[in-house]
């Protein structure tokens, strides 16, 4: 179905209840306020020019508005690029460019990011830029004043209504082309093994410009008749657990960080989580401890990992409600439906037997059209048979769980044995006087790779010495999995979505 057509059945049934709640300016929308001001966006961007298939930009941090042009340019069938707000000039104009953004709507500023400032400098170098609104500004109203009602264009579910580009974890983003039919339907599914209903308000600190943002939590919420509570334009531990407490939030979003962000707070005991059920975390591997701490300390009893990625709209595999403790902490669940995947050895191919890790093959609804523009690096990922490669290293268990042991870029080869990052930070996490870890390979002479820790401490002023992380390891990891070199670190280099550029950590630290 197209997501117009799922926001009026949810209009149709749910027309009183709340659809939207942006707690920074108190603002609300009921689901009939909320698809009226999205029909207005529509109808104002059809006025302005744009018609199906354009493109329209989104440079901006979470805000209501950033929801309605969503909704609105999937309304008419123009093409949303989500632009990541922690793009500087060279970045954004690079999109601008590559998608052919026509108009383009951006926050005024956030913290020290002056997006109108920037626009300015950019404007020059886009030529296919005709238009630029600013959410909160005069140009908003100026453009919604131009709203006449005309019917809406006729619409296919497969129509591209969406590239996102992903995290830039490994490299530079690539823009993933999704369909109504790509992202609708994986929204739903995910909030359909969450058990959402009208009555549940979901708490979203993740950013929209992201798939975790505005598939898993938007869509799932709307095709559910949920809630969306909007926390901070940006993610802050303080707010999002004043948000849950405040709107009384059934559901919490969040990457590992965010919740080690939040859990470590000092008055975090002060807060009232009870109406917690339920929540996802997802976008990297989830320590079992954090889990732990999560289900216990955070009332998430029903909370769920997904795994995914933006050219799979982007959860494939999920936990489900129902599943036990040791399958929520150390695996990413169960296929969802409707989607197939097959573990294949990387050198030839072939499937893998269960219990034997190779690289992660998806397919189904979920696997987008394509990257935008870049026909060549399309076909490097989705093969003739349309399996989607992942590039992702995982386990397929005989009871049908999924383990992700890490990516095949970041796995580690230290003289001629393979190591998964992965298995060693769960060992360090353990360390008392390690608050978060990461793990990365960096070259040697001899060995061609070694292990490098780099080590977040509990108390800045009482780091672990490579000494005593040798110590702890000693006995109860094989020798060429400790690591020989640590690096203290007050945090880590981050993408905007919430992962760790271990990139960075080996460019940096690696030489
Ligand atoms: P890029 O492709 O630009 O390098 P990226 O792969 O991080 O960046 P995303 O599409 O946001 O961009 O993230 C998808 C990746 O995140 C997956 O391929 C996987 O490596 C990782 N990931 C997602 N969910 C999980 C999870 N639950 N556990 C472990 N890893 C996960
Ligand atoms: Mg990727």
């Amino acid at each position: 179905d197209t997501i117009g057509a799922s926001l009026d059945r949810a209009v149709a049934a749910w027309p009183d209840r709340e659809a939207l709640v942006d707690v920074p300016s108190g603002r609300r929308w009921t689901y009939a306020r909320f698809a009226a001001d999205v029909d207005e966006l529509a109808y104002a961007l059809l006025a302005s020019g744009i018609a199906k298939g354009d493109r329209v930009g989104i440079w901006a941090v979470n805000c209501p508005e950033w929801v309605l042009v969503q909704y609105a340019t999937a309304r008419i069938g123009a093409i949303m690029v989500n632009i990541n707000p922690a793009y500087r000039t060279h970045e954004v104009e690079y999109v601008l460019n590559q998608a052919g953004v026509s108009l383009l709507f951006a926050s005024l500023r956030h913290k020290t990011s002056d997006y109108r400032a920037m626009v300015e400098q950019v404007r020059g170098g886009c030529p296919e830029l005709r238009e630029t609104v600013f959410i909160g500004d005069p140009s908003w109203e100026a453009l919604t004043a131009r709203a006449r009602p005309v019917p809406f264009p006729d619409l296919s579910c497969d129509d591209p209504i969406n590239i996102q580009y992903t995290s830039g974890t490994t490299g530079f983003p690539k823009g993933a082309t999704l369909s109504h039919h790509n992202i609708l339907n994986n929204g739903y599914f995910v909030g359909e093994m969450i058990a959402y209903t009208e009555q549940d308000r979901i708490c979203i600190p993740v950013p929209f410009y992201h798939c975790f943002g505005m598939v898993m939590g938007n869509l799932a919420a709307t095709s559910h008749g949920a809630c969306m509570v909007i926390p901070a334009p940006s993610f802050e531990p303080r707010a999002t657990l004043e948000a849950v407490q405040q709107e009384r939030c059934t559901s919490l979003y969040g990457v590992p960080t965010m919740f080690i962000a939040e859990l470590n707070l000092p008055d975090f005991a002060s807060y009232d989580l009870s109406t917690l059920r339920t929540g996802i975390m997802a976008g990297s591997p989830c320590p079992v401890e954090v889990m732990k701490r999560v289900v216990s300390e955070m009332n998430m009893a029903e909370v769920s990992i997904c795994y995914g990625m933006t050219e799979t709209s982007p959860v494939s595999t999920q936990t489900r409600r129902d599943d036990d403790l040791g399958h929520r902490t150390g695996t990413v669940g169960r296929v969802l439906p409707h989607i197939e995947v097959k573990v294949v050895d990387p050198a030839t191919g072939v499937t893998q037997p269960r219990g034997t890790a190779g690289e992660l093959c998806t397919r189904g609804y979920s696997v987008m059209l394509g990257y935008w523009n870049e026909p060549g690096k399309t076909a490097e990922a989705i093969d003739a048979g349309r399996w989607m490669h992942t590039g992702d290293l995982a386990v397929m268990r005989e009871d049908g769980y999924l383990e992700i042991v890490g990516r095949i870029k970041d796995m580690i080869i230290r003289g001629g044995e393979n190591i998964y990052p992965r298995e060693i930070e769960e060992f360090l996490y353990g360390h008392p006087k390690i608050q978060d870890v990461q793990v990365v390979g960096v070259p040697h002479e001899r060995y061609g790779e070694e292990v490098l820790a780099c080590v977040v401490p509990s108390d800045p002023a009482d780091p672990p010495t490579l000494e005593e992380l040798r110590a702890h390891c000693e006995g109860r990891l094989a020798h060429y999995k400790v690591p020989s070199r640590l690096q203290v670190l007050q945090a880590f280099p981050m993408t905007v979505s919430g992962k760790v550029r271990k990139i960075e950590l080996r460019e940096t630290y690696g030489v």
